[in-house]
């Protein structure tokens, strides 16, 4: 049984006052679901400090690949972790469009995130182009063999399908379109990690998740939680959701 898990992605926003909408976060009612907050690299100790003694986790929104060395301006994953953090999310697509960054790129800082003790939350999804061309599982079926390491298990591996086109657009595509890719990334887990592994890994849907969609979106068969940007910045807003997964 996968425990289900609504995850927020605060970006590039936040200062300190930010931190009680954290607080108000890990108040609200008691869930049977895990709750995680990733908010900039300048907030994660205090955001730790936060949530102490709630149930709520904190992670990062990146990692280098490497544990240290002359990286201007790059956090390792190991940093991450003395920082508190338990989780990092790794190629978000807007890290592979500013940064770049490919799969290839993103399987080391998975690597780096196991070797921390850190669960990597990976992104993967289509450009609207891509999916109008019909490439949609052939983009997501790439994405995840290129950035899944071997050694990825449902304790340290979770998979976020997040449409590009989808992501702070307030476009969300149908729950057949949701429930195709997410089937899709579980056989490819499955095929690929064996069906003990492959079933226990969870797979997030992120794209202009809110609470007026999240109970028909965590219907869909394989979904097993949201990566929430937009909706998890304030506590009113992000709640909700988190109750719809409960
Ligand atoms: C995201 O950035 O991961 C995301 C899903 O954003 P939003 O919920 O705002 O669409």
């Amino acid at each position: 049984m996968r425990r289900k898990l609504a995850a927020g992605n605060w970006k590039m926003n936040g200062s300190a006052a930010a931190l009680d909408e954290l607080a108000a976060i890990a108040s609200g009612p008691e869930v049977n679901c895990d709750v995680l907050i990733c908010p900039p690299a300048t907030l994660l100790s205090r955001a730790a400090e936060t949530v102490q003694g709630k149930p709520v986790a904190v992670g990062g929104q990146d990692c280098h690949p490497e544990v240290s060395g002359a990286h201007t301006g790059d956090i390792s994953a190991a940093m991450l972790a003395d920082a508190g953090a338990s989780h990092v999310i790794l190629g978000h697509s807007e890290r592979r469009q500013d940064h770049d960054e490919h799969d290839d790129e993103i399987r080391a800082k998975a690597r780096a995130a196991f070797d921390a003790d850190l669960i990597a939350v990976v992104c993967v999804g289509e450009s609207l182009a891509e999916r109008e061309a019909s490439n949609t599982l052939d983009i997501i079926g790439g994405q995840l063999s290129g950035s899944v390491p071997d050694n990825a298990t449902g304790h340290n591996l979770v998979i976020a399908y997040e449409p590009i086109w989808a992501i702070g657009t307030g476009k969300v595509p149908t729950t057949d379109q949701i429930g195709e890719v997410h089937d899709f990334i579980r056989t490819r887990l499955e095929r690929r990690f064996g069906a003990g592994i492959g079933r226990s890994v969870r797979i997030l849907y992120g794209g202009s998740v809110k609470a007026s969609n999240a109970a028909e979106i965590f219907a869909v068969s394989n979904v097993d939680g949201a990566l929430v940007g937009g909706a998890s910045l304030k506590a009113p807003d992000f709640l909700p959701i988190v109750a719809a997964l409960d």
